[in-house]
Formats: structure tokens, C-alpha cells, sequence
């Protein structure tokens, strides 16, 4: 027998096709997105409203395998992260961040990224390889799952007595790895994200972050415009090419066209900025007004990350005062300018944290290998 194709690896277009070459119409791929997305079904039999012949070959010839958890955290904050085993000893995050109006996933992208920038610890790992579309999507799934029985078990729900309520309403591709470097797995996630047969979010809320992949961002301006995240760092070439070394390839001058162009489609008016807050490397007031220059053309709000420190890194976090100072110059100059909360510090849930913190201890894979072994 073939092994089961993994729906989780579609999105609705995708689906149609693949039932078509089976002979079946499109309705029914869109009854079996909505079951597996919007219903968190992963049970074919259970799909009671569709035809008991087409439910036992679904059966025999596909299957909806979301990535297996290996570590299920909660901070004291209610931020809640899962390692996910994706095989061959490689594992990638996933964190839910509850706040009073919203709940935002940050969602991975690769295990491991390429792009090597200095300070993060996901690029340390180096590159291990592409999430599929399915193992991206599938941390959505996933999430809801995990944070739907949460939440059912808290209220005492019945089982068929489910609250449809959104828990996770925002979703932001910064977990790990570089979303733009996998461009049509991430889009085919992204399109189900939007799609009202599986998630049905705005493309306001779904927020794809980039350390700037100018031609990449073209195509997702033309392909799937969704809010964007640019991963700054640094306010001018010298010091961007050392902490961000993409932009060796693509200058900030290009950077700020390519932010231009994508503004004219995307579903918000402003890209955002993040800058990570790098003691005596990028945090000077003088990086403050060169950036106030560097954006001038480009409507942005910023965002300051405080370092997140990890093991033999080389940086630390910049001093909350200087932190305060530095926001403070940008919001004189009218830049929207906000200081990202450290949420989830007890249980490490930033950029590559925790994978980052097994390569540190010994060998990544033989750790890694140790964790995933304690776990299964
Ligand atoms: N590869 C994409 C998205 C993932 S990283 C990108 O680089 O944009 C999400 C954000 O976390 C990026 O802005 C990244 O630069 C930042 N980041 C990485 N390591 C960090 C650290 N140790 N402390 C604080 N922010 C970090
Ligand atoms: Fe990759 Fe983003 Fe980390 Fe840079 S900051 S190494 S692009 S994950």
C-alpha cells in the first residue's frame, strides 16, 4: 500500500484537485477542509455528513497527522509552548501568547534557519531543513486542539457542546526559521489561515515576519499579501551586514523599496519593524536618529525586542532605561513605537529558545535525540 497522503498538506485548491483526480467533486474537498479545520476533525469516520464510501477509501488512502508534542510548557503568564518532534531528531516550537483581547501563535517555519544572524539562536543551529505546508498548519491545528481541550475541560463543556469562540485570533510566522526561505509551503499554511473553510482570520491578523528576502517579498505582495514584520536590527549597511548577514545581498536601500512596494498590497497601511535591543551594539541614540532617516519614505511602526539572552551568545540585553530612551527619540520623531513584553521568560518561549537551549548543553542531535527518546 502507498503510505497515506497528509491533508494537512493542502490548502482548498490543493484538496480540490487531489479529490478530483479520484472523481470527486469539489463540495465534498470542501466539506473535509471544513471538518479538519474548522472542526479540528481528524478522524475520517466521524465526518458524519459525508458519503460512507468516500469516508472508508479516505480512510485507506489518507490520513490528517498534525506534528506530535514532545513538551507541553506553561509560564506562570499563561504563555504556553510545545517542542514538536519533526523527525530525524529535529524539533521546532510552537508559543501561544494569551493577552486580554487576543490570542497570538507564533508559529515555525524550518527547523533550524540559514540565515545565521548573530544573535539568534535558531540561526546557530544552522539549517536542518523545510517544515512541509502540513507541519506548519498542523501547529495551528494542533494549538486549537490542545488549547480548545484546555479550555472544555475548564468550563465543563460537554463533548458536541463546543465553544466555536476564537481562542487563538492572531497568528504570527516568528517561531523559527526564516518563513520566506520555504515560500510555497508557508503560503499554502498562510492561504488556509485566511481561508473561511479552515480558519477564517483576517489578513490583518496573520503576520508573516522576514529578516528581508526582497524578492521574496515581492512575490508574497503578489501571491498572499499578508501583515509584514521586517527584522531590522540595525539602522545602517555596516552594522546590518554583521547582525543580519541576508543584507549583504540585500542592502537596506533595497530593504526600504522592497517594504514601499509591498505597502501598495498589503492589508495593512504600515510594515513593521523589530528591532532587538543589543547592549552597546545597536542601542546608541545615535542608532535611534540614523533609523528616524533610514524609514523616512517607509510608513512603519517599530517594535524593540529585549534581547533574549542565551548561552555563549556574545550580546546582552540592553538596560530597560536605555531601551526607554532609544523608544523614546522614535516616538518624538511620530514613529508608532512599542517595547515587546519578555512574556514566557520561566519557560523560555522566544525566538529558538529552547532547541537552542539543548544544542547549547552538548551536540544538538545527540541532546536532542536524548529529549525526544525521555519523551516517546
Ligand atoms: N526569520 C524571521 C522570523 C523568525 S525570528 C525573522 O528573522 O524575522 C522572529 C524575531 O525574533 C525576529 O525579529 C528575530 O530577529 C528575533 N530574534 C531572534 N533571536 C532573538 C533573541 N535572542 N532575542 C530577541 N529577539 C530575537
Ligand atoms: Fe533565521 Fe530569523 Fe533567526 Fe535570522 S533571526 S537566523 S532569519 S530565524
Amino acid at each position: 500500500m502507498n503510505t497515506p497522503v497528509n491533508l494537512l498538506d493542502f490548502d482548498v485548491d490543493g484538496l480540490i484537485a487531489w479529490f478530483a483526480e479520484r472523481g470527486e467533486k469539489p463540495f465534498r474537498a470542501r466539506q473535509v477542509m471544513r471538518w479538519m479545520h474548522r472542526e479540528g476533525c481528524n478522524d475520517f469516520a466521524a465526518m458524519t455528513d459525508v458519503a460512507k464510501a468516500l469516508r472508508a477509501r479516505l480512510a485507506e488512502e489518507a490520513c490528517i497527522r498534525p506534528p506530535v508534542p514532545v513538551r507541553d510548557s506553561v509560564s506562570a503568564d499563561g504563555t504556553r509552548k510545545w517542542l514538536l518532534d519533526v523527525g530525524n531528531s529535529n524539533a521546532v516550537e510552537t508559543v501561544f501568547i494569551p493577552e486580554t483581547n487576543r490570542g497570538t501563535l507564533c508559529i515555525s517555519s524550518q527547523a533550524g534557519c540559514a540565515l545565521d544572524c548573530a544573535f539568534c539562536s535558531t540561526g546557530k543551529q544552522g539549517f536542518n531543513r523545510n517544515l512541509s505546508a502540513g507541519e506548519i498548519i498542523g501547529q495551528l491545528w494542533l494549538a486549537n486542539h490542545l488549547l480548545g481541550a484546555a479550555r472544555e475541560a475548564e468550563a465543563g463543556l460537554e463533548a458536541g457542546d463546543k465553544d466555536n469562540g476564537r481562542i487563538i485570533s492572531n497568528v504570527v510566522m516568528m517561531g523559527m526559521g526564516e518563513p520566506l526561505a520555504n515560500f510555497d509551503n508557508v503560503v499554502t499554511a498562510l492561504r488556509l489561515m485566511l481561508d473561511d473553510h479552515a480558519y477564517g482570520l483576517s489578513r490583518r491578523r496573520v503576520t508573516v515576519s522576514t529578516s528581508g528576502i526582497v524578492p521574496a517579498m515581492d512575490r508574497l505582495r503578489d501571491e498572499c499579501p499578508v501583515a509584514l514584520a521586517v527584522s531590522l536590527h540595525a539602522s545602517n549597511d555596516a552594522l546590518r551586514d554583521r547582525l543580519v548577514p541576508i543584507n549583504v545581498k540585500y542592502p537596506l536601500v533595497e530593504l526600504m523599496a522592497a517594504c514601499r512596494r509591498y505597502l501598495d498590497k498589503a492589508p495593512r497601511d504600515f510594515v513593521t519593524f523589530e528591532y532587538v535591543m543589543l547592549d552597546g551594539v545597536n542601542d546608541d541614540p545615535a542608532h535611534a536618529r540614523e533609523l528616524i532617516e533610514l524609514v523616512r519614505e517607509v510608513p512603519c511602526k517599530f517594535n524593540l525586542i529585549p534581547f533574549n539572552p542565551f548561552p555563549n551568545s556574545g550580546f546582552q540585553r540592553s538596560a530597560p532605561e536605555r531601551i526607554r530612551r532609544f523608544a523614546g527619540i522614535l516616538i518624538d520623531a511620530g514613529i508608532v513605537t512599542t517595547t515587546r513584553k519578555t512574556r514566557g521568560d520561566d519557560v523560555d518561549a522566544a525566538c529558538g529558545q529552547l532547541a537552542g537551549q539543548v544544542q547549547d548543553k552538548t551536540r544538538r542531535t545527540v541532546r536532542l535525540k536524548q529529549t525526544l527518546e525521555v519523551r516517546s
